[in-house]
């Protein structure tokens, strides 16, 4: 296992479509997906997706243990999306906050669907379809986007909220507290 670099902002990799993955079980397919769990466990991330680590492949691994920025939803466990395709299962939509590792030191509020559906297949190769929705939704809307060339940025209606973290801490963390 090794800890991967990340690309960030303004790396190409970052906006292509990614490939499909066609060989799942190929050993350099595995190690790839261990090394993205260890990098996103190593930077604190609740997801990341291999453009991320430079690689233009479907791939994303997604696990929300113990996050703070969703202190009250269950944790998730490790899950491994591997050729994705998301279908809405609501027009509804919610704005919250996102960040990214490709993206330091900026947050913005973000648009998205409440409630998904994904097919995909896991790192067996086996065909995964999940129900998702609120955060685990958002993270997997977030990750999806990297697969096709997109970043949160492009996601949010205009700039007005997006923000470093001290500020983040100073004017709006506590705004949404007081609500
Ligand atoms: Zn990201």
């Amino acid at each position: 296992m090794a800890i991967l670099k990340v690309a960030v902002l303004g790396n190409p990799v970052l906006r292509v479509l990614a490939e499909p993955v066609r060989n799942i079980q190929a050993p350099e397919v595995q190690r790839l997906i261990d090394d993205m769990i260890e990098t996103m466990r190593e930077y604190r991330g609740v997801g990341l997706a291999a453009p991320q680590v430079h690689r233009s492949l479907q791939i994303a691994v997604i696990e929300e243990e113990k996050n703070p920025d969703a202190p009250k939803e269950a944790s998730r466990p490790l899950t491994v999306v591997i050729n994705p395709r998301i279908v809405p299962l609501t027009d509804q939509m919610e704005e919250d906050w996102e960040g990214c590792l490709s993206i330091p030191e900026l947050r913005g509020k973000v648009h998205r669907f409440k409630e998904i559906e994904v097919e995909a297949q896991d790192r067996r190769g086996k065909p995964l379809h999940l129900k998702a929705s609120e955060f685990f939704a958002r993270v997997i809307q977030h990750e999806h986007d990297h697969l096709i060339g997109t970043l949160f940025l492009d996601r949010m209606k205009n700039f007005e909220t997006l923000t470093f973290p001290a500020e983040f801490t100073r004017f709006w963390a506590r705004h949404e507290e007081e609500g």
